[in-house]
């Protein structure tokens, strides 16, 4: 198998993937701010961050993802003010909103989603740390950092220190992009605040402070991919890299994977500038949350996306060719001949082109559009040999053992539950043919497979059996 290569914002280059730990990958991926519903392009950046780790999968990696929930941040107290509530009460509704939108856009749930506001404790003893290392100076009661102690800040957005605004400092949560100044850390007490008595005196934690915390918290000093849109390189992730190196004098991330924005009418879709886009307001308009999950995966992440309603269109009725095509082969796998004239031209040689060409499009940087691509042309090359009438019913159940084998990737296939006992029966179709093939090394394979999805198998001299443990 090729590499699969990553583009690192870090060195502006796409890099091999290697895990620090062989067969594990530990990721970090920066979550919501709850103070509204997410927008569509919020879920576009939790939808790629979704399909690496679902791709990593698929390449054998283990994964534990971490994303953090910022629920104390300026807009959310503003709002929680307005609205006479308490933070947590009033960003509850907004955090289940989350959880419902990536439900309905199929995105797997992340290992952990720590809390800001769970983890004052560790935010105060990072800061501390720094104190310790001459990081940090004080001032009217807040902490901050002083950049101008680290000579290598700015490393990963490559701006440039100001050396001549020392003792410019910034405490706002929402940050200018061009220049480098020394950030909060840790902000005062202000009326009408929410705030913790801690060492560093009483307050509440600066923006960037949480995902330094929870990430090392979780997933150790050094850890393998960070992501988040390009919004998020400067300051935040730039200002996540100054408060783990500072204090640990390791490196915090060896990958950082960073998309492009969802953009509408060529303007940034955000909450600020009011253009957004729930997945509601989606529904509202007639498209279901599964052909918004397939336009989104068809622009590769760091690739600029303009969202119009052409792009659910086109992606619903690529859904439903897929769809055609399944109830297709459903078809030719319980009626077509088991061996058809010239079954040996027919499945094995597609599979194995699509499947190469998928893995071969994921590889370079997670090209979503290549392996979308591989797969259109799949379907059109099997139904060319079902109306040749070159693909048997055990070729028609490798192609569906081969379209199984991508869907954890893209899960793109509808009514998934309709067909799991067919799904099943192609599995072991295609066990059976890779064992009389004495192919062990696939057929093994594949029993593992069925094994995961908790079936068990038991061959007997009338054919094999399965039943689910
Ligand atoms: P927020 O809830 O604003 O903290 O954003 C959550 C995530 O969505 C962050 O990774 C942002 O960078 C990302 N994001 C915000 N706006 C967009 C957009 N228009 N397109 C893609 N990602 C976005
Ligand atoms: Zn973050």
């Amino acid at each position: 198998m090729s590499d699969l290569k990553l583009f690192n914002t870090l060195t502006r280059e796409k890099e091999p993937f290697v895990p620090l730990q062989p067969g594990e990958v530990r990721m970090y991926s920066c979550g919501p701010t709850v103070y509204n519903h997410p927008h569509i392009g919020n879920l576009r950046t939790f939808l790629w961050s979704d399909l690496l780790r679902r791709y990593l999968e698929y390449r054998g990696l283990r994964v534990t993802q971490v994303m953090n929930i910022t629920d104390v941040e300026d807009k959310i107290i503003r709002n929680a003010n307005a609205a006479g509530q308490d933070i947590r009460t009033y960003t509850a509704p907004y955090v289940d909103a989350f959880h419902d939108s990536l439900a309905k856009l199929r995105i797997r749930k992340a290992d952990h989603y720590p809390r800001a506001t769970e983890y004052v404790t560790e935010m105060v003893a990072l800061v501390q740390q720094l104190t310790s290392r001459g990081h940090t100076y004080e001032a009217d009661g807040s902490t901050y950092f002083r950049v101008a102690t680290l000579p290598d800040y700015g490393k990963l957005s490559r701006v440039e220190i100001d050396t001549s605004s020392e003792y410019s400092r910034i405490e706002a949560d929402e940050y200018e992009k061009e220049s480098a100044r020394d950030f909060v850390l840790w902000k005062a007490k202000k009326d009408n605040e929410p705030s913790w008595q801690t060492p560093l005196g009483e307050g509440r934690p600066g923006w960037h402070l949480e995902c330094s915390a929870m990430a090392m918290d979780l997933l150790g000093e050094t850890f393998d991919i960070h992501t988040g849109a390009v919004d998020l390189i400067f300051p935040h992730h730039e200002n996540e890299i100054a408060q783990s190196e500072g204090t640990t004098g390791k490196p915090f991330v060896r990958y950082w994977v960073h998309g492009e924005h969802l953009n509408i009418d060529a303007q940034k879709m955000s909450k600020s500038l009011g253009n957004i886009y729930t997945i509601r307001e989606i529904e509202e308009m007639g498209y279901d949350a599964l052909a918004l999950r397939y336009a989104l995966l068809s622009v590769p992440h760091r690739t600029k996306l303009n969202f119009t309603t052409q792009s659910l269109d086109d992606a619903k009725a690529a859904l439903a060719r897929i769809e055609s095509f399944l109830l297709r082969l459903d078809d030719v796998a319980k009626s077509a001949p088991h061996d058809a004239a010239h079954a040996d031209e027919g499945g094995d040689a597609l599979i194995g082109k699509f499947l190469g060409e998928f893995q071969e499009a994921m590889d370079d940087d997670l090209n979503t559009a290549g392996a979308l691509g591989a797969l259109f042309t799949f379907i059109r090359d099997a139904n060319s040999a079902i109306d040749a009438g070159r693909i048997s019913a055990s070729d028609a159940a490798g192609i569906q053992a081969a379209l199984m084998k991508v869907d954890p990737v893209l899960d793109l296939f509808p009514a998934r539950e309709r067909n799991l006992d067919a799904e099943i029966e192609a599995l072991i179709a295609a066990r059976n043919a890779a064992r009389k093939a004495r192919n062990f090394a696939e057929s093994d394979r594949l029993r593992n497979e069925l094994d995961a999805r908790g079936i068990l198998l038991e061959d007997t001299p009338a054919g094999t059996r399965w039943r689910r443990k």
